[in-house]
């Protein structure tokens, strides 16, 4: 899957140019996989869009928590369509188990204010 080198998105395979910073995408990562070898990553519940996604990582990183994104794009039949930068996107935030409870409590906490 390819990456966006400045933004840290994964994206799906026929994405070549980041839709959100414009920069072109890299098939790894090197730092992130290096860094966190032994790092089990958990998925928190889809938010709806990348825009969500942004704001809770925001906080995850303000908190030191190592996070990343990978988006979901619509058609897989959710026909659901929502303010986010794509219709019908949704986007998984991937935080390692250490820290997923902490991280869940983040995200629950903002998606409530919306
Ligand atoms: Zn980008």
């Amino acid at each position: 899957m390819p990456f966006c080198p400045e933004c840290r998105y994964e994206y799906l395979p026929e994405i070549t140019q980041c839709p959100d910073c414009g920069s072109e995408l890299v098939h790894e990562l090197p730092e992130i996989r290096l860094q966190n070898q032994d790092v089990k990553w958990k998925s928190l519940p889809p938010v709806p869009g990348m825009v969500y996604a942004k704001m809770v990582t925001e906080v995850l990183d303000q908190r030191e928590i190592p996070n990343y994104i990978q988006s979901l794009f619509g058609g897989g039949g959710l026909g659901v369509v929502t303010g986010g930068d794509f219709p019908g996107a949704s986007a998984k935030i991937y935080v390692p188990e250490d820290f997923l409870a902490e991280a869940m409590a983040i995200r629950d906490e903002m998606m409530k204010e919306i």
